[in-house]
C-alpha cells in the first residue's frame, strides 16, 4: 500500500530505488560470511574491540575526577561488568566460528538475546539496564569499526539504485558515502543544518532527515521515491505517481545541466558587483567538484574529516600531504582550512568522552589548546603546506579574546619550531576566524583589530543564538534564518567588517540557500561558501539580480520583526526584476 512520509528536504533531488535498511554504529549491522580459514583471525579482532573497549574503562575509572559523583564510577563499573561477563566478551567468538560470520554480526545476536531477556523482567530498574547493554555493544561495535568503514557493501542491488534508510547516522558515518554511489539516504533523526545534513549536502544526492518512523515503516527492498526538494518519501508509489515523479526528475537534471554551463562565466551582478563564489569541501578529493560547479576556490576546507573513521590520527607529514594536495589542485585560487573542529557530533575516540552538553563542551578551538601538541602539528602541516599554494588558516569557534591571543601564540610557535628546523611556509599566511558564536559576533572588534579576515558559520551561529542543537530533529522546527536576531547580527558583521576593511565570508549553510542570496547580496555580503553542488544556482541567482534596486527593501527587512510578513518581503525580494 502506497504512503507518505514528511520530513526536512536536505539536499534536493529525486531519487527513485529500492529501500536498504541500514544501522550506524548501533545495534543494527550487517551479516557477511568468512571463510573458514579467517576464522582466527576475525576472532581476534573481536578480542582486540574488547581490550580496547575495556581500556576506555579502565582509562575512564583512572580519570574521575575527585569529588565526581559516587554514581560515575558505578556507572563505569557496571559497564565494565557488562563487558566482562561472557555473554558479550566470550560468546560470540563460538558464534563467529560455529556459523562463520562477521564479529560484528557475533556481538548483534548475542546482545539481541541479551535484551530479550531483559524486555521479560518484571522489575523497572533491571528493565532499564537493556540500555546499559546497548551503550557498551555500541562501544564495541565502534571499536570493531575502527578498521574497515563500518558501511560494508549492500547485499543486493547496484549502489545507484538504492536508498539507504537509517535510523541516524554520524558526520563521520555519512562521509564514508562519497566513496559509495548511492542514490539517496534519509534518516529518522537529525537537523536541517546538523553535520550529517550538511555533509549530505556535499554529496549532491537527493536527501531527508528528520522522518521519524521511516526504518520503522520501510520494509527493505521496497521501491520509495525520494523528493530531497520538498522533503517527501513516497513508499510502493503507484504507476501514476511514479510516471510523475520520473518526469520530475528527467527536469531536474536537464536544470541542473544547464545551470553548470555557467561554469566558467564570472559572477557579476546586472550593476556590475563582482560576487565571490567559492566551495566548502570535507576531503582532499572533494576539489574535483569544486573546479566542476566553477567555484573560484576553497572558502572553507572542514579538515576535522581527517581525522574520522580510523583507528589512529593523522600525523604531521600526512596532514601536510593532505593539505598541500589540495593547495596545489587548486592552482594558486584561495584555499581556506580550518583547523580541526572535533568535539561535539564529530568525535574521535582520543577525544573527550561523556560530555554533559558537547555541543556546549570542550568542542574545536577549546580542544585545540588543551591538546597542544596536536593543535601544533596540525598548524606545523598547514604552515608548510602554505609553501605550495594559496593557503590560509581558518579558526572555529574562537569566543574570546583571551583565546584568539593564546591561538595566534600556538601559530608563532609552529612558525618558530619550523624557522629553527628552516623549513619553508608562506610568511603572509592569512590568520581568520569563524564567526559562529553570539559573542564574537557581538564582539567584534576585537576579532577585526587581530585577526586579518573573518567567516560567518551561520550553521553554529543560529545553533547558538536561537539556543536549538542543531543535530536534534525535535527542535528543528525552531531553525529560522529570518529570525530578526540572526538577520541584524549578520548585518552588523558585514557593516563592520567592511568598515575595519577586514574580509568577510560567509560559509554556513545560509551562504548557499539560493532564496537567501538576494537579501544577503543586499546585506552587503560579497564573499560566499557553500557546497560546490550549490555554486551553478547562486551563481545563476547572482547574474539576475541587481543589487541597487535591492537594497532598500533588504535594509528594510532588518527592521521587520513578524515572521510571515518577513517570508512576504523576502518573496517580494527574489521576485525583483
Ligand atoms: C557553521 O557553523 O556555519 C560552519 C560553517 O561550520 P560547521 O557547519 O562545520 O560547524
Ligand atoms: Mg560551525
Amino acid at each position: 500500500m502506497s504512503f507518505t512520509l514528511h520530513g526536512i528536504g536536505v539536499s534536493g533531488g529525486i531519487a527513485i530505488g529500492r529501500a536498504h535498511l541500514v544501522s550506524h554504529a548501533a545495534l543494527e549491522v550487517n551479516h557477511y560470511v568468512i571463510p573458514p580459514h579467517q576464522v582466527m583471525e576475525e576472532s581476534l579482532r573481536f578480542d582486540a574491540a574488547i581490550q580496547k573497549v575495556r581500556a576506555e574503562f579502565n582509562g575512564l575509572r583512572a580519570e574521575i575526577p575527585a569529588g565526581a559523583p559516587a554514581e560515575f564510577e558505578a556507572f563505569v563499573n557496571l559497564h565494565r561488568m557488562i563487558l566482562d561477563d561472557s555473554t558479550l566478551s566470550a560468546e560470540p567468538r563460538r558464534i563467529i566460528e560455529t556459523e562463520l560470520c562477521n564479529a560484528e554480526w557475533a556481538i548483534k545476536v548475542q546482545s539481541d538475546a541479551l535484551l530479550a531477556q531483559f524486555d521479560a523482567i518484571e522489575d523497572t530498574y533491571l528493565r532499564e539496564r537493556r540500555n546499559d547493554v546497548i551503550q557498551v555493544v555500541e562501544r564495541v561495535l565502534r571499536a570493531l569499526s575502527g578498521q574497515p568503514g563500518y558501511v560494508p557493501p549492500p547485499a543486493s542491488g547496484a549502489e545507484q539504485d538504492l536508498i539507504l534508510i537509517a535510523r541516524d547516522l554520524s558526520p563521520a558515518d555519512v562521509v564514508q558515502f562519497k566513496r559509495h554511489h548511492f542514490a539517496s539516504f534519509i534518516t529518522d533523526l537529525g537537523g536541517a543544518t546538523s553535520h550529517t545534513a550538511v555533509v549530505a549536502r556535499s554529496l549532491n544526492i537527493p536527501s531527508i532527515v528528520a522522518l521519524r518512523r521511516a526504518r520503522e515503516l520501510v520494509r527493505e527492498d521496497e521501491l520509495v521515491i525520494v523528493d530531497g526538494s520538498n522533503g517527501v518519501l513516497i513508499i510502493d508509489p503507484d504507476q501514476r505517481v511514479l510516471n510523475e515523479y520520473q518526469q520530475r526528475k528527467l527536469a531536474f537534471g536537464a536544470v541542473r545541466r544547464k545551470l553548470l554551463s555557467l561554469r566558467d562565466t564570472q559572477a557579476v551582478t546586472r550593476d556590475g558587483v563582482a560576487v565571490d563564489l567559492q566551495a566548502n569541501i570535507e576531503l582532499p578529493d572533494d576539489v574535483e567538484q569544486v573546479w566542476e560547479n566553477g567555484a573560484v576556490g576553497i572558502g572553507l576546507f572542514r579538515s576535522e574529516f581527517l581525522f574520522l573513521n580510523r583507528p589512529d590520527l593523522p600525523d604531521e607529514d600526512e596532514q601536510f600531504e593532505a593539505y598541500r594536495k589540495v593547495a596545489l589542485a587548486m592552482k594558486g585560487q584561495p584555499v581556506t582550512i580550518r583547523t580541526y573542529d572535533l568535539g561535539a557530533d564529530k568525535t574521535i575516540d582520543d577525544g573527550p568522552q561523556h560530555q554533559i552538553n558537547p555541543a556546549l563542551g570542550l568542542r574545536a578551538i577549546r580542544l585545540c589548546l588543551t591538546e597542544p601538541q596536536r593543535f601544533l602539528s596540525q598548524l606545523r602541516a598547514l604552515l608548510r603546506a602554505s609553501h605550495y599554494g594559496n593557503i590560509s588558516i581558518l579558526i572555529p569557534m574562537l569566543a574570546s579574546s583571551t583565546e584568539i591571543d593564546q591561538t595566534l601564540q600556538m601559530i608563532a610557535r609552529a612558525k618558530a619550531s619550523l624557522d629553527d628546523e628552516g623549513i619553508a611556509y608562506n610568511r603572509q599566511v592569512k590568520i581568520g576566524s569563524m564567526i559562529e558564536v553570539p559573542a564574537a559576533a557581538l564582539a567584534l572588534d576585537v576579532f577585526l583589530r587581530k585577526l586579518d579576515f573573518i567567516s560567518i558559520g551561520t550553521n553554529d551561529l543560529i545553533q547558538y543564538t536561537l539556543a536549538i542543537d542543531r543535530a536534534d530533529d525535535s527542535v528543528a522546527y525552531l531553525y529560522d534564518p529570518l529570525h530578526p536576531a540572526i538577520l541584524n547580527l549578520v548585518s552588523t558583521i558585514i557593516k563592520r567588517a567592511d568598515k575595519a576593511q577586514v574580509p568577510v565570508t560567509m560559509c554556513g549553510e545560509m551562504a548557499g540557500d539560493v532564496s537567501l542570496t538576494r537579501l544577503l547580496l543586499g546585506l552587503g555580503l560579497r564573499s560566499f561558501s557553500m557546497h560546490a553542488a550549490h555554486v551553478p544556482d547562486v551563481k545563476q541567482q547572482v547574474l539576475e539580480t541587481d543589487v541597487a534596486a535591492l537594497r532598500a527593501l533588504a535594509t528594510r527587512m532588518l527592521r521587520a520583526t513578524d515572521p510571515v510578513r518577513l517570508k512576504a518581503m523576502l518573496a517580494k525580494l527574489n521576485g525583483m526584476n
